[in-house]
């Protein structure tokens, strides 16, 4: 593979490849080599502007399409993924850093939002009641929002992009999808596939930029809501300038998702658990177990013996070697900052009992790649507890009892997941009834709701009311209208000046 051939992408709007406008560009990097493979254009407020005039323009017509006509354009894209799977996960792979059979779970995960939106005829049925009067009915229905924008983050180049357009397309809305700049290229295929699937030109429109075009789209008078998964400090920006500007806005953000271990846990179980949530994707995921909250000594020191080996013994190397178990990081950059919490946690104090930070891999010298790291004894007041690290870094909690170890959970700032691994039926439906966390997995690490549920965090792990698909993202990307109808058959009754119930006779 030649990694010194450099590209340089485009945006997508209104069924084109257009240029960059700005003048301004950004490198993606091949992480597994840490050199520069493409250039990214980063739009202004003027291309955005392009892009949103466009997803206006097409939106009456495909309002107006019927719901079933619509999800014919999802059915065939959801082919048309499915025959180019590999080729989208080798573009995942080399911009992101995953495995291929990593980009391709996440791939078919997103693609099982495609299939729930395909239902949208159904999902989008309202309310009837007859006879609210006598001789009145009353009907609730949803329409869509309009032109709505989805700013995206790194670690799912697929699977978050499809947690929102296809919803909000189904839905009857246009699109303007904002993927990281450090990984477009997957987004603006799929906008390909879309139109070759047969979606009006204009309904979904892919800009790449950073901060100043997600501004431009936070104050664009045309973009009514606005979808973002990314981390906390970003998405509380984001939630709180959009809603400034009459936007409805749903931001999913950061995470530090806890895994409690009783002492009665099958630890062998826990122990796989703990390995493919900590360090899978190298850690990038906002699912990722990344503190083990061991409650009790015993089960500490268990843990500790039975994750040491295999966390020495992960399978590191670039995503496209199907033996590998665990990719780079997905920069240079990223990787400096994930090193730097791992020094941190010898500052602190921490027992680093796996230092993964001197792996160099032959024939890959330059690449971003951090061998897996583990602490143990680290305490709350700790930074590398406190913050999101966002990489092969896991941290072990040691608490002595169940109470400490739920009030733990429940008391960090982020409350995205939380796991408990134990054989205590009782104690599973506590923790499940009473942690302060949106998603919770009962002998499962990493409990992502399925497409037709919804998915989304407490706290500082989301800002705004809504979470993303299922029927809280049905929810999100339309408006209810409520409609009091009366023929003139009715009986009439002269002109009605008070309020009365009701079911009493208009
Ligand atoms: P990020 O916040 O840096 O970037 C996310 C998006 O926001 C990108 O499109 C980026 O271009 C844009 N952005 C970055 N800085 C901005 C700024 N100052 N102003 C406006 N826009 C800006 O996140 P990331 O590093 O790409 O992704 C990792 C983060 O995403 C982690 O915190 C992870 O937990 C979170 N995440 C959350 C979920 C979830 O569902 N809760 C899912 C995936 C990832």
């Amino acid at each position: 593979m030649d990694v010194e051939v450099k590209e340089t992408l485009y945006h997508y709007i209104n069924g084109e490849r257009v240029e960059g406008a700005s003048g301004r560009f950004g490198d993606i990097y091949n992480p597994a080599f840490g050199t520069v493979v493409k250039q990214a254009p980063y739009a202004g407020a003027q291309e955005v502007d392009v892009a949103v005039n466009a997803a206006a323009a097409a939106l009456p017509d495909w309002a107006a399409t019927p719901p079933g006509s619509r999800v014919q354009v999802l059915f065939s894209f959801r082919d048309k993924v499915r025959n180019r799977m590999d080729e989208l996960a080798e573009v995942i792979s080399a911009e992101h850093g995953k495995t291929l059979a990593d980009a391709k779970g996440s791939i078919s995960r997103g693609l099982e939002v495609v299939e729930f939106a395909c239902g949208i005829p159904q999902l989008l049925k309202g309310e009837m009641s007859e006879q609210v009067a006598r001789g009145v009915g009353s009907y609730s229905i949803r329409q869509p929002v309009g032109v709505c924008a989805g700013i995206t983050p790194f670690n799912f180049p697929a699977m978050v992009p499809l947690w929102m357009f296809p919803v909000a397309i189904a839905c009857g809305n246009t699109f303007i999808l904002k993927p990281s700049e450090k990984d477009p290229s997957c987004s603006l295929l799929m906008a390909e596939l879309m139109k070759q699937a047969g979606l009006p030109d204009g309904v979904l429109n892919v800009v790449i930029g950073d901060r100043e075009a997600v501004d431009a789209l936070l104050v664009h008078p045309h973009v009514a809501a606005i979808s973002f998964v990314g981390s906390s400090a970003v998405g509380e920006y984001i939630y709180r300038t959009g809603c400034k500007h009459g936007k409805r806005v749903q931001a999913l953000c950061g995470a530090k998702n806890h895994m409690v271990v009783m002492p009665d846990a099958d630890l062998d179980q826990a122990v796989d658990a703990a390995i493919g949530a900590g360090y899978g994707s190298a850690g990038e995921r906002c699912m990722a177990v990344s503190v083990v909250v061991a409650v009790g000594d015993e089960t500490a020191d268990e843990l500790t013996a039975r994750l040491a080996p295999r966390v020495r013994d992960l399978t590191i190397g670039p995503g496209t070697d199907e033996n590998v178990e665990m990719g780079p990081l997905v920069t240079p950059d990223h990787y400096s900052k994930v090193k730097s919490y791992v020094d941190l946690g010898v500052e602190e104090g921490a027992d680093l009992v796996v230092d993964g930070r001197s792996l160099s891999l032959a024939g890959y010298e330059q690449g971003a790649f951090l061998g897996g790291c583990l602490f143990d004894h680290v305490t709350p007041d700790m930074k590398i507890y406190r913050d999101e690290i966002f990489g092969p870094v896991l941290c072990l909690v040691r608490v002595g009892s169940y109470g400490e170890a739920l009030r733990l959970v429940s008391g960090h700032e982020y409350g995205n997941g939380a796991a408990i691994f134990t054989r205590d039926g009782g104690c599973a439906q506590d923790f499940a009834a009473r942690v302060k966390t949106g998603m919770v997995g009962i002998n499962v690490p990493i409990p992502v709701p399925a497409a037709y549920h919804s998915f989304g965090g407490w706290k500082n792990s989301l800002f705004g009311d809504h979470y993303i698909h299922g029927p809280e993202g049905v929810r999100f990307y339309t408006r209810m209208k409520t409609v009091t109808t009366r023929w003139p058959a009715a009986i009439q009754a002269g002109a009605q000046f008070n309020f009365r119930r009701g079911s009493e006779d208009n």
